[in-house]
């Protein structure tokens, strides 16, 4: 079993912790991406400081995942994760501004677009395409049947 390491938010800074095989905690160290106050924290690099901008990446400080340092892999936990959250609420992080936007992007076109019939939606995308795009109007009801208004 290997040692395994989780990252969270502290204040500004990350708290990376580092877990025996039993899940014990066996250190525990305040770290930036240039800092650590662990016995390492002196020299130019530590494995804390290799490690953080892998959890930043991936979006896992707070989760309940944790990295294996040794295989360079992550394996995940539950012991640690915040409660479920309720049936459709998505977490979403704040250090991520275009993964947000999407997100409730997404959020606000599920809610307020309902289901509608093909034809309606079919319609709708033609006519738009036709306003941004003024040479296919010209001969559209010849020669573009097609795959617009097949679409969905
Ligand atoms: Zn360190």
């Amino acid at each position: 079993m290997a040692i395994l390491y989780n990252c969270k938010h502290d204040g500004d800074q990350y708290r990376i912790t580092k877990f025996n095989e039993n899940l014990e905690v066996e250190s525990s160290y305040l770290c930036t991406e240039t800092e650590c106050e662990c016995p390492a924290g002196v020299r130019p690099m530590c494995r804390h400081r290799e490690m953080l901008p892998r959890f930043i990446a991936r979006d896992e400080v707070g989760s309940g995942w944790m990295y294996d340092y040794d295989r360079g892999g992550w394996v995940q936990m539950f012991e640690d994760d915040p409660p479920p959250l309720p049936e459709g609420v998505v977490a979403v992080s704040l250090e991520y501004p275009k993964e947000l936007y999407n997100a409730i992007a997404n959020a606000l076109c599920e809610t307020v677009i309902p289901d509608e019939p093909e034809a309606v939606t079919g319609v709708a995308s033609s006519l738009n395409s036709e306003e941004s795009e003024p040479v296919v109007t010209q001969v559209s009801t010849v020669t573009t049947p097609g795959p617009r208004y097949k679409r969905r």
